[in-house]
């Protein structure tokens, strides 16, 4: 029991870099048992009234969302309407969303750091001289002050970088979401979100969100999910994470003190 949603994705109506058709996504997230799926658009959504019905006949909870570029990195925000101004800025739009109701998620927050250079460019962290050494360390960064939730799950994020974050919401008193960050038809559900009991509409999702009754999980059925194995593992709690997971040939350097443990700070949701 409960609602599957994919919390983060992408159509042609309001993302650029997409290729991804609202039908197909129909069809992909029923297909995959989704009972919705959040339109985290980079520039909006257009004809969202268009595409709520559409999904009514498909029998689909479509929440519209915006992914929005911050200074802080890339944020899914929940529950706002139209585009705020001055978004860039994470306090102000903090107080944009708190005060509309919404919810925040700070979206693949350690994408590229584990890569070796030069692909290692973080949103977060202006230079590779500054990347945490320890999930410890990245939980002060001050971005999670200012979020409801991290992304722990992104279907398009290596199974370190969600391992990583995996690990720095359970430190910090957050929720942990995923999404799928499905740009075509082939990634729909890669990563998405298990709420408890059923969810009808977008105010219960959003009620939902609040209420902190989530969790992450990672799809089934995917070939590129070969990678996200040990994501699953370590929510599910059967094994500890393994901390091989964060040796790698990189700018960062392995966490030695985290090697062969299993997590010391387990997830809220266990
Ligand atoms: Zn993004
Ligand atoms: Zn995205």
């Amino acid at each position: 029991m409960g609602a599957l949603f994919d919390l983060h994705v992408h159509t042609v109506k309001g993302s650029g870099d997409s290729s991804l058709l609202p039908a197909e996504l129909l069809v992909e997230a029923k297909r995959r048992g989704l009972r919705g799926v959040c339109l985290t658009e980079h520039s909006g959504w257009r004809d969202a009234e268009g595409l709520r019905r559409f999904a009514a006949q498909a029998d689909l909870i479509v929440v519209p969302a915006l992914e929005i570029e911050t200074a802080m990195g890339h944020i899914l925000v929940f529950g706002i309407k139209g585009y705020p101004e001055g978004a860039a800025d994470v306090r102000r739009l903090r107080k944009v969303v708190s005060k509309a109701g919404g919810y925040m998620v700070a979206a693949h927050p350690f994408r590229n750091l584990f890569n070796p250079p030069p692909y290692n460019r973080s949103l977060l962290y202006p230079s590779p001289d500054g990347y945490p050494a320890t999930p410890q360390e990245a939980a002060t960064h001050p971005l999670f002050e200012l979020v409801d939730a991290l992304e722990v799950v992104n279907g398009a994020n290596t199974g370190q970088e969600n391992l990583f974050a995996l690990e720095v919401a359970g430190l910090l008193d957050k929720g942990a979401v995923g999404g799928s960050d499905a740009h075509s038809r082939s990634g729909v559900g890669a990563g998405h979100t298990l709420f408890d009991g059923d969810v009808r509409n977008v105010q219960d999702f959003l009620e939902a969100l609040h209420a902190g009754a989530f969790r992450p999980r990672v799809g089934t059925g995917l070939p590129l999910l070969a990678d996200l194995g040990a994501v699953a593992a370590a929510i599910e709690g059967k094994n500890g994470v393994s901390r091989q997971a964060y040796d790698h040939s990189g700018a960062m350097p392995a966490p030695s003190t985290l090697k062969g443990r299993a997590p010391d700070h387990l997830p809220p949701w266990r």
